[in-house]
């Protein structure tokens, strides 16, 4: 059974057949979907998404996401403080810092990223908690927070994006590299490059769903591009062939990673 870490399982994208995906998606193999979030509003709803199905387990990892960094404001982080002292969740997700969109690097907003994703550590430590890292273009920024505010709870780097050093540098320091539906497109030569690189003990999968649809599910006629929790085995077969390694035993060892970094046992 396998694990998706990544998952906006909560967006309306999933509202019209929520129930119907998540049975086929357990039904191909998912046993527990993490379900990141973005924005204070939507947390709510996120949690009560987390308790409407059972199979698969869904866990919430609220959180204030970098590219909605203009609608966050400070009680944002008191709320999240009271939101995890009264709620069961496995990560503050997802965090971090993004540079790939050019607005979001004008000085006053990407020192507001920063100022928010501090602010968040902070909670991860006081609540003792991993994070997911959503990081584009920042990994240097992210390494100075992470040692500035002596983080070592470790977490997963979302769909990673860097290279091969970055990659060590993560694992050494606890986090564990997301892998997704990336690996399926032939052109993703650094992410192969990275995957080729580090041992299996590294990784996880996610689907990003329903952003990020893998090669395969790609139906440009019917225009059909929702991701959806039910292709995360696609991911598995694409990172299996990738690491010259069988279903099972590459089964066995992402279970034991996500359920190590999100402290699922
Ligand atoms: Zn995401």
């Amino acid at each position: 059974m396998w694990i998706d870490t990544h998952c906006h399982f909560d967006v309306e994208d999933f509202d019209g057949d929520r129930p119907e995906v998540a049975a086929r998606s357990f039904q191909a193999g998912v046993e527990a979907i993490v379900i990141p979030g973005y924005l204070a509003q939507r947390w709510g709803h996120l949690l009560e998404v987390c308790q409407t199905i059972s199979q698969p387990r869904l866990l919430a990892a609220p959180g204030l996401h970098p590219c909605y960094i203009r609608q966050h404001q400070p009680e944002h982080l008191e709320q999240l403080d009271a939101l995890l002292r009264r709620h069961v969740c496995v990560a503050i997700g997802e965090i971090g810092l993004d540079t790939y969109v050019p607005e979001l690097k004008e000085p006053d907003l990407y020192r507001k990223q920063q100022d928010f994703f501090c602010g968040q550590l902070q909670l991860a430590r006081q609540h003792d908690k991993p994070v997911i890292l959503h990081v584009r273009k920042a990994h240097a920024d992210i390494f100075r927070l992470l040692k500035e505010q002596g983080f070592q709870n470790g977490g997963i780097v979302h769909a990673f994006s860097g290279g091969v050093e970055e990659a060590r540098h993560y694992y050494r320091l606890g986090f564990k590299l997301g892998i997704g539906g990336s690996l399926t497109y032939a052109q993703a030569k650094r992410l192969h490059a990275v995957v080729a690189a580090m041992p299996l003990e590294a990784l996880v999968i996610e689907t990003d769903a329903p952003d990020m649809i893998p090669q395969s599910r790609r139906n440009s006629d019917s225009g059909k591009t929702r991701n959806s929790p039910e292709f995360l085995p696609l991911v598995a077969a694409a990172l299996a062939e990738a690491k010259q390694v069988s279903l099972e035993t590459l089964c066995g060892v992402l279970r034991k990673n996500s359920e190590e970094v999100l402290r699922l046992v």
